[in-house]
């Protein structure tokens, strides 16, 4: 008996001592996310990323200081269908500048890894730009520089739709592309190569079998995959495959984990489906009286909020695939780019970006080494960094 209440006081203060540890090794590390879409979110809505954002969005400054952000990328984008994407991308940067300029003693611009370390030791938020499509730059490989010479430190290769030079996860998948081959033209070779001249890391997050590893013999730098997870964990469309993953790793690159339920966990989507076939009846009766489809959905979301936000995935998924990597390819090829206010789901416990520390918590209790720690939640993408940036 008294072995027993002795392991149960040890087992005790072990779990004390993790809970405080944890919050000091989450302070400690410098915690990079490199997939955000808070901008386009305030661009769309009208909303100051500098105000109190909570209930509306997943992110804002404050709140990104709180969870222990240190390192922000802020995504630049708009869908496939918007006219002029270029200029709308220099809106966007623009809006991030002025966010900066009223800003300056908590956020700064970071196009540099010895920016990045700047921004670190004066704890400031690092905010870095990432293009995500390729369609941003009309199809002129000029437009790379100038989005460079603007800040812009990673591009995605595709969106969810195809550019005349690179074919998407999407339309690969779909078999949609009936005007061109699948991957990536002599065209888009050259962008790759324009990119690493420059020091713009290739995201391949979105790209299209094909287009990945067409990208992946082109490119002299290690690639990127800013926000994506584990095929054989969760099979959708743009997840990478275990062949993708060491290619990845062989090229000395970078897998951060997107945290959307419909790609963590396989099952989310079957769950979703049920919700929308449970309320068919009302939204039919909805789309006769002449709503559109886009406002039915929206209003069956509000109406059934809580049956939604009873399916998002566990925690537990996100590191699964985190573990998964580990697994395959080793320690120092994944990281965390979120994707928050980008999806609607992301897992039960990570309601918005204070929570990032319960991801640590996690990282602790499966037994990772704070070393390791500092790897996957800055360390591996500031190696790919400073050698995109050589
Ligand atoms: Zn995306």
């Amino acid at each position: 008996m008294k072995k027993i209440l002795l392991s149960l006081l040890l087992l005790t203060t072990i779990k004390t001592f993790s809970q405080k540890n944890y919050q000091q090794i989450h302070a400690d590390a410098i915690l990079i996310d490199s997939h955000n879409d808070i901008l386009n979110e305030c661009f769309e809505k009208g909303y100051s990323f500098d105000q109190n954002l909570q209930g509306k969005t997943h992110s804002d400054l404050n709140r990104m200081l709180q969870g222990g952000i240190d390192i922000q990328v802020f995504s630049i984008w708009c869908n496939g269908k918007k006219e002029h994407p270029f200029a709308y991308a220099n809106k966007q940067i623009d809006s991030l500048y002025a966010w900066i300029a009223r800003n300056t003693d908590k956020m700064m611009l970071v196009t540099t890894p010895k920016q990045l370390q700047q921004a670190v030791k004066q704890h400031k938020l690092g905010a870095m730009i990432g293009v995500e499509g390729g369609h941003m730059i009309e199809n002129n490989i000029a437009y790379v520089d100038s989005l460079y010479n603007r800040g812009t430190r990673y591009m995605t290769l595709t969106w969810n739709n195809s550019t005349p030079w690179s074919t998407s996860a999407m339309e690969e998948t779909k078999d949609s592309l009936l005007h061109q081959p699948k991957g990536l033209s002599a065209y888009g070779k050259q962008i790759v190569q324009r990119m690493n001249a420059l020091g713009m890391m290739v995201d391949l997050s979105h790209v299209g079998e094909q287009t990945f590893w067409d990208a992946i013999h082109t490119s002299t730098k290690p690639v990127l995959v800013s926000h994506s997870c584990v095929y054989n964990l969760c099979p959708v469309f743009r997840n990478l495959k275990d062949d993708q993953i060491k290619a990845v790793a062989k090229s000395g690159g970078v897998i951060q984990l997107n945290f959307y339920s419909g790609f963590i966990d396989s099952n989310y989507e079957k769950r979703m489906n049920a919700i929308i076939l449970s309320h068919k009846a009302e939204a039919d009766s909805l789309k006769l009286a002449g709503k559109s489809e886009a406002a039915v959905a929206k209003f069956i979301q509000n109406k059934y909020k809580t049956e939604l936000e009873a399916i998002k995935a566990p925690l537990s998924k996100l590191l699964d695939h985190l573990d998964y990597i580990v697994k395959l390819v080793g320690v120092d090829y994944v990281g965390l780019g979120s994707d928050f206010d980008g999806i609607e789901a992301p897992p039960a416990e990570l309601t918005d970006v204070t929570k990032y520390p319960l991801v640590t918590k996690g990282l602790l209790e499966r037994g990772y080494s704070k070393k390791e720690i500092e790897k996957i939640l800055g360390g591996n993408f500031i190696r790919v960094f400073e050698a995109n940036s050589r």
